[in-house]
């Protein structure tokens, strides 16, 4: 171990959202990941705090997916003066193709909305953390890589991509460092899938690492088996035919949204939802699904061989525009509303939620992960009213939470995962919260017999 080879948590540690770590290789600095911070005001103010190193120190940059608690702060990145290279996987270059500049839209989007209240207060205006052109402007610096492919993105440090099956283009990020005829390795996990997901890969194994980054967003828990989250979606859509309303489910667009439509067509006629009228409102979402498509070299829908003609759902409706949206507002039955955001903190979500949230008949699904702070979380914890645009707003939707979709792995595919090292390398764990963390880091230490560590915000380790 050296002092010339090291890491520093600057983001994710001890939370899901917000990953950051800043890798020195020797006089090389590398900046992993740079996502954005996501929940509670207090947790997003987090975003704008300058970064511990100057801007032009950081020679390089390298994306594990494109999920915006990843990449989110890239184009504030590049605003500071970043301008060298982003790598990442081919596919997640193009997610974040549609993702940032989405991202930068609901930032400006969001400032004017606080503008607006801080002008009637007589307080001075904010400035968004980027733009659409911001990231717009940025797209140019990502370098797309396959998995598999090595490459040198500073002298001695190559980076090597491995499927982490997790959503598209989804990767683990194995870093190797040479000097003096030595080569340490630092694997990191990602954000890793499961094998209960529909589309995706299972991860990838790697044998060998020095120190691993393992993500632990569900290391307390199993997740239900694939089997009853289809009972249990069976179910929702039989009974929300019977009370009469309509089905909201807030979605991830990237990942969850596309694993979603996969299996509505193909329980199609088993979930009878040739009654429903669905919408996927959401025109990220409607990008995202075209960019799965065209890499679908990628992936192979594993539950359903590759060669079977792609079920469809004849009555899908894509509403990409802010008028097709609100047409869906005059229904008031019948419908099942797909939009983002996931965790409900944004969105076309919040106007669905806003026309349906305290109708006795609507049935809201929780599809994906809900960090403490959000709207999502509370309605998941269930809140008896909910705040919307300052309104208060009493719930009588039946909240249901269907968790064997998720798009990460459970603690005992963490487990397994980790088993894939045959020299079982020391462990620091990230990308969860301190429950998971900590029961993850108990299992670990029961089965394998190391300790792992849990580093804390700004710590750093030699390699
Ligand atoms: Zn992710
Ligand atoms: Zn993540």
């Amino acid at each position: 171990m050296t002092q010339d080879f090291s890491i520093r948590f600057l983001g994710a540690a001890g939370t899901v959202t917000g990953s950051c770590y800043l890798i020195t290789a020797g006089t090389r600095h590398v900046l992993l990941e740079c996502g954005l911070y996501q929940g509670s005001r207090d947790e997003e103010a987090r975003n704008a705090v300058p970064l511990p190193i100057a801007v032009d120190a950081i020679d390089a940059v390298v994306l594990s997916h494109a999920h915006i608690d990843h990449s989110g702060r890239l184009p504030w990145l590049v605003r500071q003066g970043y301008q060298g290279p982003i790598h990442t996987q081919h596919a997640s270059r193009a997610l974040c193709g549609v993702m940032l500049p989405d991202s930068g839209y609901l930032q400006e989007q969001d400032a004017e909305w606080q503008n607006r209240k801080r002008e009637r207060k007589g307080l001075p205006p904010v400035t968004p953390l980027y733009t659409r052109a911001d990231a717009e402007r940025m797209l140019p610096q990502f370098d797309g890589i396959d998995y598999g492919e090595a490459r040198e993105i500073v002298p001695n440090l190559t980076l090597t991509l491995h499927d982490a099956g997790h959503i598209l283009g989804s990767a683990i990020v194995e870093l190797r460092y040479r000097r003096g005829g030595r080569e340490t390795t630092v694997v990191f996990s990602g954000d890793l899938g499961w094998r209960g997901t529909p589309v995706m890969n299972d991860p990838a194994l790697v044998e060998h690492a020095d120190l691993v980054l393992l993500e632990s967003t569900y290391g307390e828990r199993a997740h239900r088996s694939f089997a009853a989250t289809l009972l249990e979606f069976g179910d929702v859509f039989r009974e929300a035919a019977q009370t009469g309303g309509n089905i909201l489910i807030p979605a991830f667009a990237v990942g969850r949204t596309q694993d979603l439509l996969f299996l509505m067509a193909e329980h199609y006629d088993e979930w009878d939802l040739g009654r429903w009228q669905i919408f996927l409102d959401s025109p990220m979402a409607i990008q995202a699904t075209e960019i799965y498509g065209r890499y679908q070299h990628l992936y192979e829908t594993r539950m359903f061989s590759k060669n079977r003609i792609k079920p469809a759902l004849p009555n899908l409706r894509m509403s990409r525009s802010s008028a097709e949206s609100m047409e869906i507002n005059n229904i008031s039955s019948g419908a099942i509303i797909i939009a983002g955001s996931g965790m409900c903190n944004g969105g076309r979500i919040q106007h669905h939620l806003k026309r349906n949230v305290w109708r006795p008949g609507t049935h809201i699904v929780f599809i994906g992960y809900q960090a403490t702070g959000t709207l999502g979380r509370r309605l998941v914890d269930g809140a008896a009213h909910i705040r919307l645009w300052g309104e208060a707003m009493q719930v009588r939707a039946r909240i249901h939470t269907i968790g064997g979709l998720s798009a990460h792995a459970d603690q005992p595919a963490l487990l397994d995962w980790y088993g894939g090292f045959r020299n079982r390398p020391p462990v620091c764990l990230v990308h969860g919260e301190a429950n998971a963390r900590a029961t993850l880091a108990a299992e670990l230490e029961q089965r394998f017999g190391i300790t792992p560590r849990l580093p804390a915000v700004n710590d750093t380790i030699a390699l």
